[in-house]
């Protein structure tokens, strides 16, 4: 009777896809999800009630379906491109709809993953008719051979994989536009930043005045039941760039980093900084390498290494533990997550 049994089963685990396989092999890990939507001159001060409760409803609808998506069995690389295409979708955010406006008056999206447990990455920089840049760059990183593509050519890409493409109008917001219209009166004033990216002292960038327009990217790392972490991040990038300014969104290891070794990182924040500091991948190094904790890790360049070369802004990280680090040296970020099944949304400093 045990044989016939022992044989059963077995006949029965020859029948399982391999992802189910390993799963009725191993034991589950815990699922987790962190996301965020920006960091920034967030203030109380300067929040009404409808506008915080909007920002949380639409956290907390990204934090819901993304980890949905975990629990049904999905992989991290599901939970946050899930998750990301709803802050996308949402004008809130700086990232898809509601993206900032360039100097020229338009809206070029960037956007990367990548894959933990492979390494795998893609992303695309500059594009400006992908309705979510996250699952073209999901589609550079899964159907082509390269990790990266920008503009025209990534958009021809994004048209061959048929995903959604619009008009670029789709991305408009008044409140974005009035954005842009401040940072170019604050640009004729004589004092003005004219370009940040080719006026700077030796080590930092000039600040633009209209800080609060500059941030509110999203982004999401994940931890599968298969043990596996992911990353996504997502933005229009800075007010009035311009020349093809690309930041460290789409930048793999600059804002956007996974390795199952160490963590899966998404940044937000000045990203010539993030840039500079490779900031992604430094954190991951610092866990993998000096076995730092995660916490450490992400302080020591969020909070130190960041700051002291003059930049702003925050990150999400997470490790194969389920370890959780939200750092930001600016006075709120936008984050939330689900940890054993316990969603927690925080917007100022704690
Ligand atoms: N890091 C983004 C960039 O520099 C901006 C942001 O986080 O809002 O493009």
């Amino acid at each position: 009777m045990r044989l016939f049994l022992l044989l059963f089963s077995l006949t029965l685990m020859q029948n399982l896809p391999a992802q189910q396989k390993a799963v009725a092999a191993s034991p589950k890990t815990m699922p987790v999800l962190v996301i965020h939507g920006g960091a920034g001159t967030i203030l109380k001060s300067q929040m009404t009630p409808e506008k915080e409760k909007a920002y949380k409803a639409a956290l907390t609808e990204a934090l819901q379906k993304g980890y949905d998506t975990l629990q049904k069995g999905g992989t991290a690389l599901d939970a946050v491109e899930t998750a990301v295409r709803i802050l996308e979708d949402c004008p809130l955010f700086n990232a898809g709809k509601g993206a900032v406006f360039t100097h020229e008056g338009k809206n070029e999206l960037d956007a990367a993953i990548m894959n933990g447990k492979t390494l795998a990455a893609g992303s695309v920089a500059g594009v400006t008719t992908i309705r979510n840049p996250v699952s073209a760059a999901r589609a550079v990183m899964e159907k082509s051979n390269h990790v990266m593509m920008v503009g025209k050519g990534a958009e021809a890409f994004a048209a061959v994989q048929g995903l959604a493409l619009v008009e670029s109008a789709y991305f408009f917001t008044e409140e974005r536009w009035k954005g842009l219209q401040k940072a170019l009166e604050e640009e004729a004033q004589p004092s003005g930043v004219v370009d940040s990216a080719i006026r700077h002292t030796p080590s930092a960038l000039r600040q633009p005045e209209n800080r609060d327009n500059k941030y509110g990217t999203v982004g999401a790392v994940a931890l599968d039941q298969y043990g596996n972490l992911a990353a996504a991040t997502s933005t229009g990038g800075m007010t009035n760039k311009r020349f093809g300014r690309v930041g460290d969104a789409p930048i793999i290891g600059a804002g956007t980093y996974a390795n199952n070794a160490s963590c899966a990182v998404s940044c937000t924040g000045w990203g010539e900084y993030f840039i500079r500091l490779v900031v992604a991948k430094t954190i991951s190094d610092l866990v993998e390498y000096k076995k730092m904790p995660l916490k450490n890790a992400a302080d020591e360049v969020c909070m130190k290494q960041v700051p002291a070369l003059g930049g702003d802004g925050g990150l999400i990280a997470l490790d194969k533990k389920g370890n959780i680090a939200m750092p930001f040296n600016t006075a709120g970020m936008y984050r939330g997550y689900i940890k054993n099944g316990k969603l927690q949304i925080s917007i100022y400093k704690e």
